[in-house]
């Protein structure tokens, strides 16, 4: 009996071999992504700085560096699912495999299957958002005026926004996780006894979520700080003032 536990079938020693190569190409270039990510948001905080000083040349021009940074980053993280892919899909074969041509395919056709457009991207419209907001704080922005676009949760990437099991909103939490496979958030330490519990049939607890989750596949990805910070940059700003103390009962003597 093999004493190590693998969520996947045994491809022979090559094929593993590879596909952990991948797997570790793809980890390597997370924190690349996630970096990336933390420059768009540093971008974005001096471009609402320099539309607060009345400077829409520098605004401008910072647009202009985020959606170049917005393809560098789309690129990446395409070249890191190619990488995976061409990894998983490894077949050892007679001939001499020609890994550059396999990955360009890869990327070629992930890239057709959905072309990448900065301008439709979430993180430049939260981009263009953050400018608005400076001076039309609660407008609608240009071209978003009519009823029928529904205005969805804007300043966020997150998917779900309490871990399921302790109820803990996700910026609250000491040790945040993410499953790869359907992108919900939980509290490190309640999820994993909580798979170990359940075994094989540990589906997400998220309602609705039909996903079966694996310990290895449930991690802290290095984009998911990156993206809870952005959560409680957005917050903070502009915190409703929603515990207005009521002072009528309090006795006057
Ligand atoms: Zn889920």
């Amino acid at each position: 009996m093999a004493s190590t536990s693998t969520s996947r079938p045994s491809r022979g020693p090559v094929a593993s071999r590879i596909a952990s190569a991948a797997s570790n190409l793809c980890s390597d270039n997370q924190t690349l992504i996630a970096e990336i990510r933390k420059s768009l948001g540093i971008i974005k905080g001096v471009a609402v700085d320099m539309e607060k000083a009345q400077r829409p040349d520098k605004v401008k021009e910072l647009e202009k560096a985020a959606l170049e940074l917005l393809v560098s980053y789309d690129d990446c993280t395409r070249l890191s699912e190619a990488v995976q892919n061409v990894g998983n899909k490894y077949q050892p074969s007679a001939q001499f495999t020609n890994f550059r041509k396999l990955l360009e395919d890869e990327i070629a056709k992930l890239k057709e299957e959905s072309p990448f457009v900065p301008q439709s991207s979430p993180l430049y419209r939260q981009f263009k958002e953050a400018i608005w907001n400076v001076h039309h704080e609660g407008q609608p922005m240009p071209g978003e005026e009519q009823e029928d676009i529904v205005m969805t949760s804007t300043q966020n990437n997150l998917l779900n926004m309490k871990c399921p099991l302790t109820g803990k909103p996700v910026v609250d939490l000491e040790n945040p996780v993410r499953c790869m496979d359907c992108k919900h958030i939980y509290e490190r330490i309640p999820i994993m006894h909580y798979i170990r519990t359940k075994k094989a049939q540990a589906r997400c607890p998220v309602a609705g979520c039909p996903k079966v989750l694996l310990v290895d596949r449930v991690v802290c990805d290095p984009l998911l700080p990156v993206e809870i910070d952005e959560l409680r940059a957005a917050d903070a700003p502009n915190e409703p003032i929603t515990n207005v103390e009521d002072f009528t009962e309090i006795d006057d003597d």
